[in-house]
């Protein structure tokens, strides 16, 4: 090998020699990078975390802060919840789900009067033994192992009913527990004595404030009996001295002291009642009753009134719906009674009409609007609302006139709520008031069946009446009974339009032109045979007149549904009526021996009131002065009736009753007897029916409804005491 060629060689080696350095250079200065960049990252990622790690230390000192604080709040809330619980008067305990106490506060563990033994972990069962044996706790006469079962029983419901219990030293205890989700059981023991204390102190306040209102009941029962006693005497007489001859002055003299009596009782009446209602000591007595007749009742009465003033009184009852309901008859006809005399009271001139219309009805009761309708004075539109408080009336020139107290409104708003009702007034003035109340009563038994029958034959009805209302009720009765109507306006246009396709007439007595027993007489003339009604407002005066049998009956206006229905029934019998309405028994007679009556009344006046009142009756009439006395005389004159007054010395009319009643099991008689009282009071009328009493009557005595009683007593072989023109 040539030296040049060793040289290239050489050359050669040393060239690869430096590139492979070169290379190698090239790798260590790219490792070099590589582990500068890394070394880089490194110390970037130790900055990072050792911030990171710098942050958590933060707020790890913060948590450690926080939790301390939350920590010395806990405590601190704990402490000020027991200090408190501590502190309060009621006891306060917790128990596991296995009824072992986990705490509790002096006040729960001070009844136990520091038994050792009562702490935390002593059982609930455990604590009842020892209150038991120790006789911490008043258990009254339970023996103790039931006291404990039931205690227990309690404790173990999911909710324990709060339970009071008496402890040895006259504390009341409540205890309130309340059983958690877990089982635990947190109890409260309230002391409540003081609560209690002032409940015994209540009830005993309460029961004194009853007793003085039942001292003013019975005060005001007192009351209304002793001025009614001698208020019976001044009102019967003054009733008797006017039919005896008197000068005109005398009579002025005596209707005044009448009236004056009159007036008085109203007043006594209302201020009872609106001290009843005050004390809600009123109390209604639900009995079968029919509403029509009570209103025709009512009618009835102030029809003297009424025919002084000249004005007319309508009813218009709804013909569908029935009249006996089940209510308070005394409490509707007090508010009827007051209504309809407020109407007649404040109209002049015109009509006061009474509307029924049944509202609603189903199978067992029916709710119906009465409003009474009057033409009077009316009332300002400012007052409407004032004149339902109390002595409140309207103060104008007009109504200063009228006497009142004021209370009637206010007592019959009360009643009508008091019976779950409505009442409302409108009125326009100078042209008169509509007073209207909503009642919703049971029917009386079979009432929901009560026809209102149109007789067989008859379709088409001619109505004869001046009066415009009269006609239109009687139209519209008749209409819904499924008639075709006429009308006419008196007896010459009933003429006119009465066609031999009419089946009833139905005429109004006294009419302007022609009236309609004239009217009677010109159709039969017609020869027009079909059956007249005749509506009169005075019967007997109509009874008495020739044309009287030209006519089926004559019945009194305003006609009754029942009569009207009655008469109508009657038709088919084609014979007329001549009774117009009959109350009598069928077995009258006028011989036969006199009917006896006793009279047990201690009061001289009264006695005398009572005789001169039956003075015209053909009867056989004796006095009792006390109770003895009135048993005494029914053994020896045998009555067929007695009027029995209640309050009698030496023995009461209840007692007397009784006594009557013992001899009639023996004799199996029995003697109608009507009590005579002067008691207003609710309660009265039940303690006197209870006694053995058949019916009660209220002094002042009322001639009509002494003979009702004789003539319902009046036996078949006795004859008819009453003078023709005094049928009750
Ligand atoms: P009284 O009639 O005893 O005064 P009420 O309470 O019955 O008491 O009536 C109160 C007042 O309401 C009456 O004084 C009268 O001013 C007014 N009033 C009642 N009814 C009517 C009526 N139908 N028409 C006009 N005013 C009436």
């Amino acid at each position: 090998m040539t030296l040049a060629h060793k040289l290239a060689e050489e050359r050669r080696a040393r060239l690869a020699a430096e590139r492979l350095l070169e290379l190698k250079q090239a790798e260590l200065f790219a490792a070099n990078r590589k582990l500068g960049l890394h070394a880089r990252k490194l110390s970037n990622e130790i900055v990072e975390t050792r911030a990171e790690v710098a942050t958590v230390r933060t707020e790890n000192e913060r948590f450690k802060s926080d939790l301390f604080m939350a920590n010395q709040k806990i405590e601190t809330a704990e402490r000020r919840l027991w200090h408190s619980i501590e502190t309060i008067q009621d006891g306060f305990a917790i128990f596991d789900a296995d009824d072992r106490m986990i705490c509790a506060n002096p006040s729960y563990l001070v009844i136990f009067d520091e038994l050792e033994e009562v702490a935390p972990g002593i059982s609930y069962a455990r604590l009842l033994q020892l209150i038991t044996e120790e006789g911490i706790v008043d258990i009254g006469t339970t023996p103790p192992h039931d006291w404990r079962a039931a205690m227990l029983e309690r404790w173990e419901k999911p909710n324990p009913e709060p339970t009071t219990i008496k402890l040895w030293n006259g504390q009341s205890i409540k205890l309130l527990d309340r059983r958690g989700s877990a089982g635990d059981v947190v109890t409260l023991a309230l002391n409540i004595t003081e609560t209690v204390r002032y409940e015994t102190e209540l009830k005993a306040e309460r029961q004194r404030a009853e007793a003085a209102s039942r001292a003013k009941s019975s005060f005001l029962a007192n009351m209304s009996h002793e001025i009614r006693t001698p208020m019976n005497g001044v009102v019967g007489m003054a009733d008797l001295l006017t039919e005896s001859p008197l000068t005109e002055e005398q009579e002025l003299y005596v209707s005044t002291i009448k009236n004056s009596g009159e007036a008085l009782l109203d007043i006594i009446n209302d201020v009872l009642d609106f001290s009843k209602i005050e004390a809600n000591k009123l109390v209604l007595h639900p009995a079968e009753f029919d509403l029509e007749r009570c209103i025709h009742e009512i009618i009835t009465l102030l029809q003297p009134s009424v025919r002084e003033k000249g004005i007319h009184l309508l009813i218009d009852y709804d013909i569908m719906l029935p009249s006996r309901f089940v209510g308070d008859l005394g409490r509707i006809r007090q508010v009827l009674t007051n209504l309809l005399g407020n109407a007649v009271k404040f109209t002049p001139e015109g009509h006061v009409l009474v509307r029924v219309v049944g509202v609603d009805q189903n199978r067992e009761a029916a709710s119906f609007h009465v409003t009474i309708e009057d033409t009077g004075i009316g009332i300002p539109d400012e007052k409407v609302d004032h004149i339902f408080g109390e002595f409140n009336q309207v103060d104008d020139e007009r109504n200063r006139e009228f006497e009142g107290t004021g209370l009637g409104l206010s007592i019959t708003r009360k009643l009508i709520e008091l019976m779950n009702g409505e009442i409302w007034v409108t009125s326009e003035q100078g042209d008169g008031s509509c007073f209207g109340f909503r009642l919703t009563l049971p029917f009386a038994e079979g009432a929901q069946t009560e026809p209102c029958p149109l007789p067989e034959g008859i379709s088409n009805v001619l109505v004869v009446d001046d009066h415009e209302l009269n006609r239109q009720i009687l139209e519209r009765q008749f209409s819904t009974m499924g008639a075709t109507v006429t009308c006419a306006r008196d007896g010459l246009e009933a003429q006119e339009v009465s066609s031999p396709d009419i089946d009833l007439v139905i005429t109004d007595h006294n009419m302007p032109n022609c009236d309609g027993l004239e009217l009677a007489q010109a159709l039969r003339n017609k020869g027009i045979d079909k059956p007249i009604l005749l509506l009169s407002s005075s019967p007997r005066f109509a009874e008495n007149d020739p044309a009287r049998p030209l006519v089926q009956a004559v019945l009194q206006k305003p006609v009754s549904r029942r009569d009207l229905f009655s008469r109508l029934a009657n038709l088919q019998n084609a014979e007329p009526d001549p009774v117009v309405a009959p109350q009598r028994p069928a077995a009258v007679q006028r011989n036969g021996r006199r009917m006896r009556i006793l009279a047990a009344e201690d009061n001289k006046t009264n006695q005398l009131v009572f005789r001169k009142l039956l003075k015209t009756l053909e009867i056989d009439l004796v006095f009792a002065c006390n109770g003895i006395q009135a048993v005494d005389e029914y053994q020896k004159f045998s009555p067929d009736l007695i009027f029995m007054d209640i309050s009698m010395p030496k023995m009461d009319g209840k007692e007397a009753t009784s006594k009557i009643r013992d001899i009639e099991n023996d004799t199996g008689h029995h003697v109608p007897i009507v009590a005579l009282t002067a008691h207003a009071l609710d309660g009265d009328e039940e303690g006197i029916l209870a006694a053995g009493l058949d019916h009660y009557l209220t002094k002042p005595l009322r001639k009509p409804e002494i003979f009702e009683r004789i003539a319902d007593a009046l036996p078949n072989e006795a004859r008819d005491p009453f003078p023709v023109e005094e049928t009750p």
